[in-house]
């Protein structure tokens, strides 16, 4: 019996894992294969919801659910916490003693926003990268008559346009309410210009202007003062704050630090296009957790586990397991509260934003609820 190990049970594991057993099914039928998730987590969560919630259009409750809810028939289901990864001797332990060997291992634990990265942070900012965090910004944002909301981001973190959404949201938001006038909005940005990606930056660019948000480039975010609600950057510039929301710096995940097998943040070097582990060729990793300089996103993970499951297949078949991921992310992005559009790009195809459209809303809206199909593999 030949096994695989899932390490991580949230949209790239569950997605292989899923998929696997039905590619296998006649081989796990067999009892000839082994499809393991192992995941530390009872629930699931659907994370770009969290947006929603911070601005109180949905509950959390609409976003999660039971994970073994959500895995078809032959996903062996740990839900457990893996405390290493030893891939020399190809197993996995668990934080209750236990171990797991296996035959191939697809790393799929993730990232996490981290506000230990910043002094001042933890106590000084809001944020909205965990669902914790986008239900205590409801709750404040709902408090707020006026005031200045700054806005500030560090590097890496999953979801690059998340950012922009939540600000264009909130503008509406306010003006929802009648109370935008009582408000300054203030982006701020590391780099030159508004988004990393140059054709997202200049499609935003005019939606900022016209809704009268103001923002500073070249802000590194440095400290946070929470008593005397102050942030400052490394440039040497500085916002007093009303409320702050931050997307802070993410890290991989602790059993990745603590199996040594990361970079200094915590993210696994990966092959670009085999999407294997550098130095472990029957070790696959998938999603936020690798080092690739593409999107953390649901939408890569989504298209990576099209090349994983592939390659995973031919290798047991014994075939020749050369399927590339060509760096496809697709992501819908939030306009406001009622128009969104989306950007699809690869390793070589910038993206090319459309103005957006109410259409694109419901598509953006449709695809929350299609997500847990598309999570069991049915798309
Ligand atoms: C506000 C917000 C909005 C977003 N919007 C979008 C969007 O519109 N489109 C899009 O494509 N993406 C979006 N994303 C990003 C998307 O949610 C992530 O990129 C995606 O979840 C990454 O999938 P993953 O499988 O790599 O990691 P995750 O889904 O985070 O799953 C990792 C899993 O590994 C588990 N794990 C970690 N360590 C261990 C361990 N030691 N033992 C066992 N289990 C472990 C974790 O508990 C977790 O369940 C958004 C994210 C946020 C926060």
């Amino acid at each position: 019996m030949r096994r695989i190990a899932i390490l991580g049970g949230g949209v790239g594991g569950t997605m292989v894992a899923n998929r696997l057993a039905r590619e296998l099914r006649e081989e796990i039928a067999r009892s000839e294969v082994e499809v393991v998730l192992v995941g530390e987590e009872a629930n699931h969560t659907y994370q770009p919801g969290f947006l929603y919630i911070a601005f109180n259009q949905a509950p959390l409750e609409r976003f999660v659910r039971p994970q073994a809810s959500l895995l078809v028939s032959g996903v062996r289901f740990l839900n457990v916490r893996a405390k290493k990864i030893d891939t020399a001797s190809n197993s996995l332990q668990f934080e209750n003693g236990d171990s797991l060997t296996y035959d191939f291992l697809v790393i799929a634990t993730g990232s996490h926003p981290s506000m230990d990265t910043v002094t001042g942070l933890k106590e000084g900012a809001h944020s909205f990268y965990t669902a914790e965090q986008s239900i205590a910004l409801r709750n404040a944002l709902a408090s707020m008559e006026s005031g200045r909301i700054v806005i500030g981001v560090d590097v890496p973190h999953k979801c690059p346009v998340a950012v922009l959404e939540f600000t264009l949201m909130l503008d509406e938001y306010l003006r929802k309410r009648g109370k935008r006038e009582q408000f300054e909005i203030i982006y701020t940005y590391p780099i030159g210009r508004l988004h990393s990606l140059v054709p997202v930056a200049n499609w935003v660019e005019p939606e900022f202007e016209r809704r009268g948000i103001q923002s500073e480039f070249f802000f590194n975010v440095d400290n946070v003062d929470p008593d005397k609600k102050i942030i400052e950057s490394l440039e040497g510039s500085s916002y007093s704050y009303d409320l702050l929301v931050m997307v802070p710096a993410h890290r991989g995940a602790k059993v990745i630090m603590d199996s040594g097998i990361g970079d200094e943040s915590g993210f696994v070097p990966t092959d670009r296009y085999s999407l294997r582990m550098k130095g472990s060729d029957n070790v696959f990793v998938i999603g936020d957790a690798t080092d690739l300089p593409i999107s953390k996103a649901g939408s890569t993970a989504h298209y990576e586990a099209d090349t994983i499951v592939a390659n995973l297949v031919d290798e047991l078949h014994g075939l020749p397991a050369d399927h590339q991921y060509d760096g496809k992310v697709y992501c819908f992005i939030e306009g406001g509260l009622d128009k969104a559009t989306y950007i699809a790009f690869s390793y070589t195809e910038p993206p090319k934003p459309t103005a957006p459209s109410e259409l694109l809303h419901w598509f953006k809206l449709m695809y929350n609820e299609i997500y847990w199909l598309s999570v069991r593999g049915l798309l």
